[in-house]
Formats: structure tokens, C-alpha cells, sequence
């Protein structure tokens, strides 16, 4: 049975462990961080990735940790509220859907993938050689090995796709905004409550869950900005001069940035690329077609794209170019319409003008007393809902049975 090396442990690359691992594959996982990678803020599962969970059997653990969030309150530079609306509605939630921190979800599905998968932590891929029989690969740390296979499920940077498909800049496009998150203390006492500090060009953001003592602030801003990826202490400074003079918490938050342990900071981009996979190689998730945080959908999409690239590998029964083959012909489609919703969320998470956050605000004041309310909430719902949903999960055969 095939030998197959996966980069990166998180969303995709666990998920895609588990899958494989069930259908016999003899799998390893390499991944740069000393452990699955904690932190992030609160991602949604929804649809077809809800199908996902339940068949890994973590449907109700997912559904233990839903944040549970109740209310999104906007408020203006100075702390007062200015419109509130439902955490579903804020979210875009809606029936069965799932809101989880990240962290929580990557912890899940580590303990899920757990036994019988060999893990590497704290090293990176460094050189893919292809050969007619195997992919000889090197690594940062470890000696050199082969494999029968390799999927990079390593996020929006990486270093998979880089080796084999060629730079970044070729296929990552950035949907002109930035995005940071950490944690940080919860000093306002916020209980399943999410504040939004709009303003022009830009947004600030604080929430918590309730559980424990701590809360997460989000900042949004503008691109382009120029910054070392690797470099934490660069882009800090570089958060605190863009918002330095902003009203509301955001001294306080930024103050707190600089002992936060998970500070998070990257561009709004998606993977836009004709092909996942090339040889022996193939692409899964944020890696392949990330479709941003303003879809909302990137974690669904790296839920189902490891489920559906495991149980298409094994209906192959060993002729791998099939099994990409017919990955590339089950999740395009699904990829493409959750991709989609990006463009038209990000207008609504950074408001440009005054006139505009005024706008909005008396919109959120008038709307639940409109006639046409349950209109308004399916033109936020429905394209969700639709393009969460758009493929059906199936099952597929083991070679075994
Ligand atoms: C720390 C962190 C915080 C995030 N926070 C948010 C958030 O708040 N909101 C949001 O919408 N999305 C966030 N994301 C992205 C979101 O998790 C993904 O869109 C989604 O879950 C798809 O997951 P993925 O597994 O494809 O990619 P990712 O979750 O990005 O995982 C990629 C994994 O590959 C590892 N990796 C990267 N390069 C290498 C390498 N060279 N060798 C080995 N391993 C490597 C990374 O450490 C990481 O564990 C975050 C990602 C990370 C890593």
C-alpha cells in the first residue's frame, strides 16, 4: 500500500491523515511547528464539512466546543453602541452550522488522525525529486527519504506548491485587505459577545467565548503592506503604527499584542491555480484553493478536500494520476462557488467611508421592524448556504471491500 507524505498538520493535513489512514494508506505527516499549530480565531463548519465531521465520529465534540457566541455589538471610537445584530446573523450562520476556534478544531482532529500516523513536527520539506517509482524528498532536519506520494496541505504559503508548481506570486491573490488576530486578556468582561470597532479603511474587533479568562482581537486593514513573513516583532510595529490614534480599545488591545502567544498576520488572499496536482504531487486546502477568511468557508473546503482526495487515492487502487484525476473533477466545482463568496463579504467587514458605517448602522437599527427582514437575511444566508452545500459527500470504496 502506498507510502504517502503529507506537509503540514493542520485542517487539511489531519483530516486527510485520518482519511488515508482509514483506507489503509501508510501515512506521515511533517509539520514546521514544534506541534499542531494552536491559535486563530472562530471558524465555521457548515454543510457538506458537517457530513465530513460526523463521519469522522466528531460531529458532537465539535458541536461541545461551538463558541456559542449570542451577540455582535458595533460601537464608534468613543465605546458607544451604534447597532447590534445576532452572532448567527454576524456569522452568517444558520440551522445546524458550527462555529469552533481553530484551535480547538486542530486539537480534535489530532487526537482523531492519532495513532498509526507517523508525525514530524518541528521540521520542513526542503526539495521534491521525482522519480518514475517515488518522490525523493529532502528535509531541513531530517535525513532524506521516499515516498510513494506527497500532498502539501501546507496553507496559503506553501512550500509544496512552491517546489512543485513553481512561486507563490502565480497563484496567490491577495483580495486587497490584511488580517491579524492574537490573543488577548478579556478586560472587558465580554461574555459570548463580539465588538466591532468599524472604521474608514478599517476594522477592529474583540470577542470572547466566556470560557477561560482571555478574549481575541481581529484587526483589518488595507494592503498592500510591506512586511518579512517571518517576522513577528516587524509586523507588530507595523499593526501598531497602522492603528496608532484609533478610538475605542484599540491602544489597549495593541499594548496587549505585544505578550499576545499567538499573534496571527496575513493577507485576505485565495489560491487560484488550473491544476492540484502534477506527478506524483498534489495540493489540499488553503494550499490549493483557499478561498480567504472572508468566505468563511476556508476550513469546510480543507475538510472536504482531504475526504474527497483520500477517497478518491483509494478508489484508485494504487494509479495515482486517477485518483487526482478524479479529486480534481469532485472538488473544483465546490471549490470555485465557496471561493466566490469572498469578494462580497470583505465589503461588508471593512466599511470605506463615514457615510458608510453610518449607512450600515441605521440599516442594523431599522432592520429587525422592515417588512422585508427575512429577505435581507437570505441575501446574507443563502449564497452561504448554497455554495457550503454545492457536492454531495459520498462514500467511497476501500480497496479492501
Ligand atoms: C496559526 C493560524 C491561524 C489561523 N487563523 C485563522 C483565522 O483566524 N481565521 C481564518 O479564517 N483562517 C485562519 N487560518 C487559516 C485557516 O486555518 C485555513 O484557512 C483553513 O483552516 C484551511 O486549513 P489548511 O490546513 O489548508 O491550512 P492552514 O490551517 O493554514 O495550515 C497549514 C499548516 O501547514 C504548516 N506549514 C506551513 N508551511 C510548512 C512547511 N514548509 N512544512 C511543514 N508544515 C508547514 C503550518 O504550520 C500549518 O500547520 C489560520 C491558519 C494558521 C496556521
Amino acid at each position: 500500500m502506498a507510502n504517502i507524505l503529507i506537509s503540514g498538520a493542520s485542517v487539511a493535513g489531519l483530516t486527510l491523515a485520518f482519511w488515508l489512514r482509514e483506507h489503509g494508506f501508510a501515512v506521515t505527516v511533517v509539520e514546521r511547528a514544534p506541534s499542531p499549530r494552536d491559535g486563530g480565531y472562530k471558524i465555521d463548519i457548515r454543510g457538506a464539512a458537517l457530513d465530513v465531521a460526523a463521519r469522522m465520529g466528531l460531529l458532537d465534540e465539535v458541536r461541545r466546543h461551538s463558541t456559542d457566541m449570542r451577540v455582535a455589538r458595533f460601537v464608534d471610537a468613543r465605546g458607544r453602541q451604534i447597532g447590534t445584530m445576532s452572532a448567527q446573523l454576524f456569522g452568517g450562520r444558520e440551522g445546524d452550522d458550527v462555529e469552533i476556534m481553530r484551535g480547538d478544531l486542530t486539537r480534535l482532529l489530532h487526537t482523531a488522525a492519532g495513532g498509526g500516523v507517523e508525525y514530524v513536527f518541528d521540521d520542513s520539506i526542503t526539495a521534491l525529486r521525482e522519480t518514475p517509482e517515488c518522490v525523493e524528498v529532502a528535509f531541513a532536519k531530517g535525513p532524506a527519504r521516499a515516498f510513494d506520494l506527497v500532498v502539501g496541505a501546507d496553507g496559503l504559503h506553501s512550500t509544496v506548491r512552491a517546489l512543485a508548481f513553481g512561486e507563490e506570486s502565480r497563484f496567490v491573490h491577495d483580495l486587497g485587505h490584511h488580517i491579524s488576530i492574537f490573543t488577548v486578556p478579556n478586560h472587558l468582561g465580554l461574555d459570548r459577545t463580539e465588538m466591532m470597532y468599524p472604521a474608514p479603511g478599517k476594522s477592529t474587533g474583540m470577542y470572547s467565548t466566556g470560557r477561560g479568562d482571555d478574549a481575541k482581537a481581529i484587526f483589518l486593514f488595507p494592503s498592500p503592506v510591506e512586511y518579512d513573513r517571518r517576522d513577528a516583532v516587524q509586523q507588530k510595529k507595523l499593526l501598531a503604527d497602522l492603528f496608532s490614534g484609533q478610538g475605542w480599545e484599540v491602544p489597549r488591545l495593541l499594548d496587549a499584542m505585544w505578550d499576545a502567544p499567538d499573534f496571527y498576520l496575513d493577507s485576505i488572499s485565495q489560491v487560484r491555480m488550473d491544476r492540484w496536482s502534477s506527478g506524483r504531487v498534489a495540493l489540499v486546502g488553503d494550499a490549493a484553493y483557499a478561498a480567504s477568511p472572508a468566505s468563511g468557508q476556508g476550513t469546510s473546503l480543507a475538510l472536504v478536500g482531504a475526504y474527497v482526495l483520500a477517497g478518491c487515492l483509494a478508489e484508485a487502487a494504487g494509479d495515482h494520476a486517477a485518483g487526482f484525476a478524479a479529486y480534481e473533477r469532485e472538488m473544483r466545482h465546490f471549490a470555485e462557488e465557496n471561493q466566490k463568496l469572498a469578494a462580497n463579504n470583505l465589503k461588508g467587514m471593512v466599511l470605506k467611508s463615514a457615510a458608510q458605517i453610518r449607512f450600515q448602522m441605521l440599516m442594523l437599527r431599522l432592520m429587525p421592524h422592515l417588512p422585508g427582514k427575512d429577505r435581507m437575511i437570505e441575501r446574507v444566508t443563502g449564497p452561504i448556504r448554497r455554495a457550503a452545500t454545492a457536492i454531495t459527500i459520498r462514500d467511497y470504496r476501500t480497496p479492501a471491500s
